[in-house]
């Protein structure tokens, strides 16, 4: 049967459109269907946006050191609507370039809302499409927890057009969004709390990292409280928030920020005219080749729930491109020693095992670990310290991985992910010569067992 597309994208963000660029790059006859944004999450209301803010909070951090080195400076002040303003001017500007490397390439865009009425049709706003596969890249949405005037909360979708800055804000999670966002608020002005229903934020991160974490950012006076759960909101007469705890106090803020975790976005997407499954979380369930219950449906991203991060997705993207319409260049996505950062302040960087995932593995493990303070705050009063630690492997001095909290983490950790890709050993590291003087160069000089 002649199909009107060899493959139907549903979603143009990180991982649709890399999916749909090689494929048509590769010959098919490709269609991407977007409802909302070009791009995605990560270009619109996620990574890029964000990292735009987290430079905009940096500058008072550089402000501060700017006396160490002989600058006078007025008194700053710093304009919201400005960084905002000049922040959606560079999103459009990549939205058109999204445009142009979809239609450059030879994809039929369509916009509106996809959904799916058949294991080979689509239907975009009363318009029907055949295809002889179709990848579901719907990507997620942010979850808040069932509670009591949540509707007066808002997440990151709406935190990147605030009208102002909030006075004051109760950022609520404990994962990269809550500490990079508490980091954004409380580095340009707002006077801003993290509450985290556990002990301590950032589970599934090196102990090390999370700890380290935890006390510069306390150093910079950001509350951070731990065991701490919002039971309900409530408006007040002057408009701003009462939000009650779960241990009966009462916190009052301008602005309540939940970054609680993202569900998978399957809203009307008409899986129910299809053989697709989601797995026990909720996520569409795929095989190892991204391939639904349904076989010509395939997801990646979000939606699938593995890894989300967008270089993840794009490599999800190619590998289904290739896939199908390359399949000699075909290679599945490795989803070992992915590096990852959080733009906190400071960052963290890190890739590989944990101290506790190694040992849980049965790794015996060495533990190398470094903090000092930054040669750049050496003429400045500020106190911050940065850590180091590697994990490695006592028995085959392969190091298993690299954790960094402090400036530029997420650039060195980079680098660092080659070497564990290669399979670097410990030896290895100690025979490359540093770059001096860097923070970078701890790397490769520590040379004492920590643990
Ligand atoms: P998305 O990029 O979400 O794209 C899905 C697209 O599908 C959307 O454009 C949506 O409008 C569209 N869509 C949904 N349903 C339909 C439908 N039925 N019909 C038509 N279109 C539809 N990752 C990093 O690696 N680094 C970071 O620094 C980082 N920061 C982040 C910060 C925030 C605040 C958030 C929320 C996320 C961040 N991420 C970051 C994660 C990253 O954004 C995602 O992992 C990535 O965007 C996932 O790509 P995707 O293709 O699966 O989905
Ligand atoms: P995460 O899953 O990372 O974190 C969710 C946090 O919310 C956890 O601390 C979790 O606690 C807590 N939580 C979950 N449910 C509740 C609840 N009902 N009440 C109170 N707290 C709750 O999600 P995020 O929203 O921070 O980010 C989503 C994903 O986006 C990330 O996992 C990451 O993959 C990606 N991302 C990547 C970034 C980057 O690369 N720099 C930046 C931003 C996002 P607990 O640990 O106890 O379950």
């Amino acid at each position: 049967m002649a199909y009107d597309f060899d493959l139907f994208v549903i979603g143009a963000g990180s991982g649709g459109v890399r999916a749909a660029r090689f494929a048509a790059g590769f010959g098919a006859k490709v269609a991407v269907a977007e409802s909302r944004y070009l791009g995605g999450t990560c270009v619109n209301v996620g990574c890029v946006p964000k990292k735009l803010l987290v430079y905009g909070a940096h500058v008072a951090d550089e402000l501060e050191q700017a006396a160490g080195f002989g600058w006078t400076l007025e008194e700053g002040h710093f304009d919201w609507g400005t960084l905002i303003a000049n922040k959606n001017r560079e999103i459009e500007r990549l939205n058109g370039i999204y445009r142009n490397l979809l239609v450059n390439s030879g994809v039929t865009l369509l916009q509106g809302h996809a959904r799916i009425t058949g294991a080979n049709e689509v239907d975009v706003d009363g318009q029907r499409y055949s295809a002889a596969n179709i990848l579901i890249a719907t990507g997620g949405w942010p979850q808040v927890p069932d509670i009591p005037g949540k509707e007066l909360a808002i997440t990151s979708n709406e935190a990147f057009y605030l009208k102002a800055l909030p006075r004051r804000v109760l950022v609520v999670g404990g994962g990269y969004i809550a500490v990079e966002f508490a980091g954004i608020f409380q580095g340009l002005g707002a006077a801003t709390s993290l509450l985290y229903r556990g002990d301590l934020f950032l589970r599934g991160f090196d102990g090390s990292v999370r700890t380290h974490l935890k006390e510069e950012l306390e150093k910079r006076g950001l509350d951070l409280q731990f065991n701490a759960d919002i039971q309900r909101i409530d408006k007040l007469p002057d408009g701003s928030l009462k939000a009650t705890l779960k241990d009966g106090r009462e916190l009052v803020a301008d602005c309540v920020f939940y970054a609680t975790g993202r569900r998978p976005m399957l809203d009307n997407l008409g899986l129910e005219n299809t053989g697709v499954e989601l797995d026990e979380r909720g996520y569409i369930r795929v095989d190892e080749q991204y391939q639904t219950t349904a076989p010509s449906i395939l997801a990646i991203g979000d939606v699938i729930g593995r890894v989300q991060l967008t270089p993840v997705a794009l490599a999800e993207g190619m590998a289904v491109a290739r896939r199908l319409f390359k399949p000699e260049q075909y290679r599945p996505v490795d989803y070992q020693n992915i590096p990852t950062a959080v733009f906190s302040q400071p960052p963290i960087g890190t890739v590989g095992l944990t101290e506790e995932q190694a040992l849980e593995a049965g790794h015996k493990v060495q533990i190398f670990e470094s903090r000092f303070r930054a040669m750049k705050l050496t003429l400045t009063d500020i106190q911050e310290k940065t850590l180091m630690k590697l994990v490695v492997d006592a028995d085959t001095d392969k190091v298993l991985g690299c954790h960094m909290v402090g400036p530029d983490a997420g650039e060195i950790i980079q680098g660092l992910g080659i070497a564990l890709k290669a399979g670097a050993t410990k030896q290895q590291f100690d025979d490359t010569i540093g770059v001096h003087p860097t923070a970078a160069e701890e790397f490769v000089t520590m040379r004492t067992v920590t643990r």
